[in-house]
């Protein structure tokens, strides 16, 4: 990809990954908010075209079918409309909401995410977006392959069983019913899929500063973050 990404050289960009229910979304939500940079969220990418496949029927075992129902993608991200709001997501003029929210819409991302055509696609949507400077970039690869040269790299973990319990409560939150049990096996078997697969895998970029949120708060985690960026 080579020097595709310029607007890197810029310095500002701040990525943010991990596996799910670490904190990602809200602390780049808080972080995004606190530096007044535009909140990047990857994953709302990957599972709105999930969505947007599984509406088509597309075999997601035909590399040539899903590329062939790409070319019909269009995407629009909109900022959140307030501090914990979720970004918009317009898929070919549609408001998908909260249609991507759920488990299920996590499961089928990771499952698309791992196609090759939709990862070169959506990283030169989102390398496309970077261009503008001052964004905080969220998801499984920022760090390593959509801003290698990100000047502030954060890569959260988390205990897994504390994390299914977050995302237990967060879905609950949104009205969905939930097995705790079942959430733990899905945010195991979606980081196992997400770690092993062959393009883009979720690993630390080497200079990523690695934070373990199973004990602190958001706000003390986004206290850090901002420390590090503000130079503090
Ligand atoms: O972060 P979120 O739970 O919305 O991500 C959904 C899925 O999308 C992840 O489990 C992962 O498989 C995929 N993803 C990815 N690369 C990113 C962001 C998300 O592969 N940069």
């Amino acid at each position: 990809m080579g020097k595709g990404i310029m607007k890197e050289e810029k310095g500002e960009i701040v990525t943010i990954d991990g596996p799910s229910g670490v904190g990602k979304s809200s602390l780049s939500r808080q972080v995004a908010t606190a530096l007044g940079y535009t909140y990047l969220d990857t994953g709302a990418m990957y599972r709105a075209v999930g969505l947007f496949l599984r509406n088509l029927q597309v075999d997601l075992d035909d590399e040539q079918e899903v590329a062939a129902a790409l070319a019909g993608f269009n995407l629009q991200l909109f900022p959140a409309t307030e501090k914990d709001g979720d970004v918009g997501v317009v898929v070919n003029g549609q408001e998908v909401g909260r249609a991507i929210r759920t488990s299920e819409m996590g499961m089928l991302a990771s499952r698309v995410s791992a196609i090759p055509t939709v990862r070169s696609q959506l990283t030169t949507m989102q390398q496309a977006i970077g261009l503008q400077g001052k964004i905080v970039a969220e998801g499984r690869d920022t760090g390593t392959v959509v801003f290698p040269s990100a000047r502030w790299k954060f890569y959260l973990e988390a205990d897994p069983s504390e994390r299914a319990r977050r995302r237990g409560a967060q879905l609950r939150a949104a009205g969905q019913g939930v097995d705790s049990q079942e959430v733990l096996e899905m945010i195991i078997k979606r980081d196992r899929d997400d770690q092993s697969r062959a393009i883009a895998p979720l690993q630390k970029a080497d200079d990523a500063i690695v934070i373990d949120t199973s004990f602190l708060d958001i706000d003390e985690v986004c206290r850090k973050m901002l420390a590090v960026v503000q130079g503090k």
